[in-house]
């Protein structure tokens, strides 16, 4: 995902809660920046962490 694509979905989402059901890895000008975000809110998030929290969940 772009990662002004992104910043419109954190700004759209707001303070809503979010569990994070799918992320993507993040784009800038077309090149990967290594960081995985949200795919729903927008949120850059910690690709370990969201594999553990998913993990848990299941
Ligand atoms: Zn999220």
């Amino acid at each position: 995902m772009d990662a002004k694509k992104a910043r419109a979905l954190t700004k759209n989402w707001g303070d809503k809660p979010c569990n994070h059901p799918s992320i993507d890895k993040e784009y800038d000008a077309g090149s990967s920046t290594g960081d995985y975000i949200c795919t729903q809110c927008g949120q850059v998030i910690d690709k370990d962490e969201w594999k553990k929290e998913q993990e848990k969940n299941e």
